[in-house]
């Protein structure tokens, strides 16, 4: 049996195996380089492609930070071309991946691509389109997507995720990765504290008996859970940009990564907090609303709202939430109002997955909080008491310098309350936001959240 507690990083790349969850896993990196100076074995990764024609993708930031680095390492080896995007803000949209692939050419052999989630999503899909393998080198380690095999990408002004491939190489040389700008580390370390929240949200619906089609395992929980703590271990140090931090957070978003891969969905890596992160993603990409904060510190800031919810919710006893018979006031005909206003012309399709489910109408709801009763004591025990508080992770937050609330978001009072109540409604996975609104306190618990940040006003 493997026991991956006790496997390195580089043997985790790949490995294949029948689990004591009762699942077959897999996954299949060639090669996960991070260190001091692993630049300079591009060479050696690359080597079945001496000789063969290259194209070196960057944009105008990662080309200065690292482009001519690689290039006098690249350049009497390989035969290469080099395209970089000029854009000031570039998204992982149609406009960007036509552009890429105009400079595609023929013969094309490889993609080494300069950059970090943006750039690594946008040659990820082409690579998987046009069968053309690539490699990422990584500027910053801020966010878990570099060995993932999906890109999310803008279609018609919503994100979608698409089916990609793994990279042949991930390389994450520390003497670049410390240098990038600081809300860029600590997106990182947001996007790994959310692993805090999505793994109680995973267990939640494990212990419920709703996983759906994204079966539950220990073994890979309990990897996440490792790869977290290194992190957290090392957050502390941050500032100092030491070799040691940046080594330790990249390396736990990797593994966060390869877990998606080995789960076979993101489960692993992504609950609540994630979908509130994205629901603010949306709207601002609604409204045009471009700002320096990455994915990694919205999901930071989000994992200490659900936190908050998680912490509200189990410090009350369930007879007390049941006798006040909230449960059963859930009123359709609003839910719907919302759904509209919230999702707009998306409304439809949520409105489809959701009564699927069945998770709107009484019958199902009434079983469902049977449900939750008698699992209570076993969701507290398993999925809340592991938890840091709200307040261990505040301090942490702040201890690196990064924000800790919607407001330095750019997100104000209305549209956070919304995120808290309709961010689950995008998909079918069951979580903490689920639960309270299955006993008739997600109201109730959104505005407590909202007002610990905003204040008593309404408006
Ligand atoms: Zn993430
Ligand atoms: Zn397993």
């Amino acid at each position: 049996m493997v026991n991956l507690l006790e496997l390195q990083l580089e043997e985790i790349t790949e490995i294949e195996f029948n689990c004591s969850c009762g699942q077959y896993h897999e996954v299949n990196i060639g090669n996960v380089r991070i260190g001091k100076g692993v630049l300079g074995e591009i060479p050696e990764i690359l080597s079945s492609y001496k000789g063969k024609k290259l194209l070196l993708v960057a944009d105008k930031n990662t080309y200065q930070i690292a482009g001519q680095q690689v290039i006098e390492i690249i350049e009497e080896q390989f035969i290469f071309h080099t395209f970089i995007y000029e854009e000031d803000h570039l998204v992982a949209d149609a406009k960007s991946i036509g552009r890429l692939l105009m400079e595609i050419d023929n013969d094309t052999e490889f993609i080494l691509t300069i950059g970090s989630g943006t750039l690594n999503d946008i040659t990820r899909y082409i690579s998987a389109k046009t069968k053309i393998p690539y490699a990422i080198i990584a500027t910053a380690p801020s966010m878990d997507g570099y060995a993932s095999t999906v890109s999310p990408l803008i279609r018609n002004g919503v994100k979608t995720t698409f089916k990609g491939v793994y990279p042949i190489a991930i390389i994450g040389d520390t003497e670049i990765m410390k240098e990038a700008p600081m809300h860029m580390l600590q997106a990182g370390l947001g996007d790994v504290l959310g692993k805090y929240t999505g793994l109680a949200d995973w267990k939640m619906s494990k212990i419920l008996g709703i996983e759906r089609n994204e079966p539950y395992c220990d073994n890979i929980a309990n990897l996440v859970g490792d790869a977290v703590n290194k992190c957290v271990n090392a957050a502390p140090n941050l500032a100092s940009r030491s070799d040691d931090t940046i080594d330790a957070i990249m390396e736990g978003l990797i593994l966060a990564g390869l877990c998606i891969g080995l789960a076979g969905h993101s489960r692993p890596a992504s609950g609540s907090e994630h979908q509130i992160a994205h629901y603010i993603e949306m709207i601002f990409l609604q409204k045009d609303i471009h700002s320096k904060w990455l994915h990694g510190n919205k999901v930071g800031v989000a994992t200490l709202a659900v936190l908050e919810a998680y912490d509200y919710l189990f410090s009350m006893d369930i007879q007390d939430i049941l006798s006040k018979g909230k449960y059963k006031t859930f009123d359709k005909g609003e839910w719907l109002q919302r759904i509209e206003r919230c999702y707009g012309n998306m409304s439809k399709q949520i409105f489809a997955l959701k009564e699927k489910e069945l998770l709107v109408e009484a019958e199902q709801r009434q079983k469902r909080v049977e449900l939750i009763v008698q699992k209570w004591d076993d969701m507290k025990n398993n999925c809340y008491l592991p938890l840091p508080s709200p307040e261990e992770i505040r301090g942490l937050l702040r201890e690196t310098g990064a924000i800790d609330s919607p407001s330095e978001l750019g997100v104000d009072r209305a549209l956070f309350k919304d995120s808290l109540m309709v961010a689950k409604e995008i998909r079918n996975r069951y979580g903490i936001m689920q639960l309270l609104d299955d006993l008739g306190m997600l109201e109730e618990v959104s505005e407590h959240i909202t007002k610990k940040y905003y204040g008593d006003n309404e408006q």
